[in-house]
């Protein structure tokens, strides 16, 4: 049995298939007109302003330590748009039993105007330890209704700079082309929901992704870290041109641009690994050229996670550094006008 139709069986299988026609509705968030209504107002308000406000396309945090609020007033005071803030399931909570958290309709009820609702980050220990669990009860959250967005799903993820410093090299692989990719890719062209991916850029990863997105042309799909290369001499063949193929080959791949400053070095390779960045500390020409070509493709994005939430005003400045340095259109464009057009399928406006 080939993997697209095994994955297919298991989904025939699930509960959510089973039950879907009889389970009561389990809606939690409003109804996308009315929630788009109220982005619109905020983003036309900012504009209004004279200042770029921005989609934050992806960020994590904890659940449990989480200070909606405060969030919510730095979102304000930061001129942040709108933010596609996910929960991270932590080790807490999985060992009291818990695969998956309702974030976002604790979200939704609270602030419906400032945050998208996205499903659960796809992060140890739920994903690599109860995948299936963590899937089924995903697949449930998305056919309520209650998602706009998914992700980010960890793939492929080398330790981050901040775990190094902690201490905890964590390394994951879970492989996009086995059993769980299929799953996940499947979702997204049912629901038609765009996701989040972390896969690290090297040679060998390319060619199952590129197979997985042939393989699944309608699946949306949101590569994030766009140039973040760890380690050099692992991705010969990654470039502007390669990533211009890509996005000639797959209509429905984008990227987000969450990378570190120019300065930013990752502890393992000792390398500076945003790749976008030329020494001086501008955009080098070549990335810039493909950022300006295919504007729709690029989407703005923080990127805090549990770890860095209280350091929200550092992050937005590192992204508004970059943004700036592209010409207007393309800073409308990637800030807010990408994220709008694929999660709503039509122009901002
Ligand atoms: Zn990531």
């Amino acid at each position: 049995m080939n993997a697209r139709r095994q994955t297919l069986r298991i989904l025939a299988l699930s509960p959510l298939v089973l039950y879907s026609g009889v389970a009561l509705p389990a809606r939690q968030i409003p109804p996308v007109e009315q929630l788009k209504a109220g982005y619109r107002r905020r983003l036309t308000e900012k504009l209004a302003g004279n200042v770029v406000p921005y989609i934050d396309i992806e960020s994590s945090c904890n659940p449990g330590q989480l200070d909606i609020d405060g969030v919510a007033r730095a979102m304000d005071e930061l001129d942040i748009g709108l933010m596609a803030l996910s929960a991270d399931v932590g080790g807490g909570q999985f060992e009291r039993g818990i695969r998956y958290d309702a974030l976002a309709s604790r979200l939704m009820a609270k602030y419906p105007d400032r945050f998208i609702p996205v499903g659960n980050g796809g992060v140890p220990p739920a994903w690599t330890r109860d995948t299936g669990a963590f899937l089924t009860a995903y697949e449930q959250d998305v056919n309520d209704g209650n998602c706009l967005l998914m992700g980010e799903f960890e793939f492929r993820h080398y330790p981050s700079p901040r775990q190094v410093q902690r201490g905890a090299n964590r390394d994951e692989t879970v492989p996009i082309d086995g059993e769980t990719g299929h799953r996940v890719f499947h979702l997204s062209e049912a629901s038609g929901l765009a996701f989040q991916i972390h896969y690290e850029i090297e040679d060998g990863l390319l060619p199952p992704l590129e197979k997985m997105l042939a393989q699944y042309p309608k699946a949306k799909v949101i590569w994030c870290h766009l140039a973040q290369v760890r380690y050099l001499e692992r991705a010969p063949s990654y470039s502007p041109a390669y990533v211009e193929g890509l996005i000639g080959k797959f209509p429905n791949l984008y990227f987000e641009t969450a990378f570190g400053g120019s300065n930013s070095v990752y502890p393992l390779s000792g390398q500076r690994h945003a790749r976008v960045w030329a020494s001086n500390g501008t955009i080098r020409k070549d990335w810039l050229d493909l950022l300006v070509a295919y504007p729709q493709r690029f989407l703005a994005a923080l990127d805090l996670g549990g770890d860095r939430m209280h350091r929200i005003r550092e992050w937005d400045q590192n992204l508004r550094t970059f943004l700036r340095q592209l010409p207007r259109d393309t800073q409308h464009q990637i800030a807010y006008r990408s994220a709008w057009k694929l999660l709503f399928g039509e122009e901002f406006s």
